[in-house]
């Protein structure tokens, strides 16, 4: 499959989409043990109409969702 897929996420009170740009190398999830991927977080459009939008570089696991890193570089 691609490497492309809407994982639902939710982050700093927004749900949003994560699409997966690559895997992180080296790392795994701290709570699961799972694979780390790293990729583009974008909030649900909604969150945009509340002024409440969140975009931006994440980490995240692709097996629990845990978010280990998110940087927010754009937001309403
Ligand atoms: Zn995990």
């Amino acid at each position: 499959m691609g490497n492309s897929y809407g994982v639902q996420v939710f982050c700093e009170g927004t749900q949003g989409t994560f699409e997966e740009q690559g895997t992180v190398e080296g790392q795994v999830c701290e709570k699961c043990g799972g694979r780390l991927v790293r990729g583009y977080y974008k909030s649900d459009p909604e969150s945009w109409a509340h002024l409440a939008g969140r975009a931006g570089f994440m980490t995240l696991c692709a097996d629990c969702g845990h978010v280990k890193d998110f940087q927010c570089t754009i937001m309403n």
